[in-house]
């Protein structure tokens, strides 16, 4: 029997504001716990929550950024359930009435071609506390600072066919949300965190296999391991002769595996019903209009004019779109070297990407600004200097040392063009190596690379690489 996979996801984007969704306390990150934690976050008796209208503006930027159907009147809803870090009670969430509703988004599969996956919805909620169980022992202890932190939740069509493609979701989601500016993507602080809704079927069936739960997904690398071991684990039950029971599963990341942690409960276990101390959230055409305008141009947009106006390929285009910095660097390089842009996208993805890497810093704070790194290109476009001396020159810029032409000035590194010297450079390894200079002329063309090197060795690199090539061939056919 031949299986596939059924994946469904459900992201939760943490809203970068600065107050909670309900109440005025700080969102921000790494607080003593239990400090930013309100009577309103903790629903305490006769305090009322008031809506925080930049969630409710991120949630919407987001439906047009997926094209979605943005609902004219939302209404949130409380869920209701027993949870340690929930004092309310209650979690303030959306239920039938989402904000946002249908949309797609594109990911790219393997092979390059491109797959549409269906967004459901995405609701605004609050988020809960955090139970603290590493320093406790046998005790957790509860920090609530969490408690009311807004969240857009952004559910899935079950269209993902395998781990692969989850994850290739998630990260276009990733990208997309910090374009748009509404969340910090940060997955070690949970700012970006996912459950996997997975089941499989035979191939061929159409109805659904049942779904396990998995949660506790905080990186790219777990998601694609925990689905993984989910999608074998229900197999070989099934093979097996027994049937996948829909429940709720925990990824322990330190075993790697799946363990079970509750039966799956269903919506009407929640008891949910309208919030009575929330006003519906009515949206206007024209407040859209004015979100519309602050939009910046999608990844998908860029990455289409990096390919189709600038001429790169679609895999270098596809990194360098990863980020809004990465892209604004990119382009900035291309300004300011007058190069052509493959030139660019190759400096910019390789030397830099690389050194940013290998010193675990981010593109915004670079040693070596976009409009240098433009200035050495230039100069390697206009064949001042060769690529090879190009690297010597980053290598000066990343420590400090200037741009580039004060690099090159300072060190000397300029190429040398002039073929008299070039010639004579030619003339003394030819009568070095007589006997190479025989094998070349009599057609072994393997050699031409024995003497551009010994040449551009012989230069310290300084060398124009084409036109030694072109006076080797005048010296030793001539
Ligand atoms: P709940 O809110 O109870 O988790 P939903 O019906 O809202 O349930 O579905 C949550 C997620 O589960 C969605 O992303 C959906 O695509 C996915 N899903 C639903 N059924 C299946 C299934 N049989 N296999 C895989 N994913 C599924
Ligand atoms: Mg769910």
């Amino acid at each position: 029997m031949q299986w596939e996979a059924v994946i469904g996801l459900e992201i939760h984007a943490q809203l970068a504001t600065k107050s909670k969704i309900f109440s005025g306390a700080s969102t921000a990150y790494g607080a003593e716990p239990n400090t930013q934690a309100c009577a309103v976050d903790l629903g305490f008796p006769g305090v009322l929550p008031v809506l925080n209208e930049e969630a409710v503006r991120m949630a919407a930027k987001f439906g047009l950024a997926i094209k979605a159907e943005i609902a004219p009147r939302s209404v949130f809803a409380r869920k209701n359930y027993f949870y340690p870090d929930l004092p309310k009670g209650y979690q303030t969430s959306q239920f039938d009435l989402p904000t946002v509703g249908k949309g797609t988004l594109e990911i790219t599969l393997q092979d390059g071609t491109l797959k549409r996956i269906g967004v459901t919805r995405a609701h605004l909620e609050e988020d809960a506390g955090k139970s603290l169980h590493e320093d406790f022992h046998g005790m957790t202890g509860i920090d609530l600072n969490r408690a009311g932190t807004p969240l857009l939740e952004i559910v899935s069509e079950p269209e993902l066919s395998s781990a692969y493609e989850a994850v290739a979701y998630m990260k276009k989601l990733h990208i997309l949300v910090r374009y748009l500016e509404i969340c910090d993507g940060n997955m070690q602080e949970g700012s970006f965190r996912c459950d996997a809704n997975v089941s499989v079927r035979p191939v061929g069936q159409k109805e659904l296999g049942t779904r396990a739960e998995v949660k506790n997904l905080n990186s790219f690398r777990f998601i694609e391991r925990a689905i993984n071991h989910e999608i074998e684990r229900q197999i070989e039950i099934i093979e097996g002769g027994g049937t996948i029971v829909q429940e709720t599963r925990l990824y322990d990341s330190d075993k790697d595996e799946t363990r079970s942690m509750r039966s799956k409960e269903e919506a009407n276990d929640y008891r949910y019903f309208p919030c009575p101390d929330l006003l519906p959230v009515v949206i206007e055409q024209c407040y859209l209009d004015e979100i519309a305008k602050t939009l910046p141009e999608l990844p998908d947009v860029k990455k289409k004019r990096f390919i189709e106006t600038i001429g790169l390929k679609a895999d270098a285009a596809e990194v360098l779109v990863s980020s809004r910095e990465l892209a604004d660097y990119f382009e900035t390089v291309v300004k300011a070297s007058a190069a052509p842009a493959k030139i660019c996208a190759n400096w910019v993805i390789v030397e830099l990407v690389g050194a940013l890497n290998k010193s675990a810093q981010e593109i915004t704070a670079s040693p070596v600004t976009a409009e240098q790194l433009g200035g050495l290109v230039k100069r390697i476009a206009d064949n001042t200097i060769s690529g090879k001396i190009a690297k010597q020159v980053f290598a000066a810029m990343w420590a400090g040392e200037g741009d580039a032409d004060t690099i090159i000035e300072a060190k000397d590194l300029k190429q040398n063009t002039d073929s008299g010297a070039i010639e004579a450079v030619i003339d003394e390894i030819i009568a070095k190596h007589p006997q190479q200079a025989e094998e070349l002329r009599s057609g072994k063309d393997k050699m031409m690379g024995f003497f551009v090197g010994q040449v551009m060795k012989a230069t310290q690199g300084k060398a124009n690489p084409a036109q030694v090539n072109q006076l080797l061939k005048k010296k030793i056919f001539a």
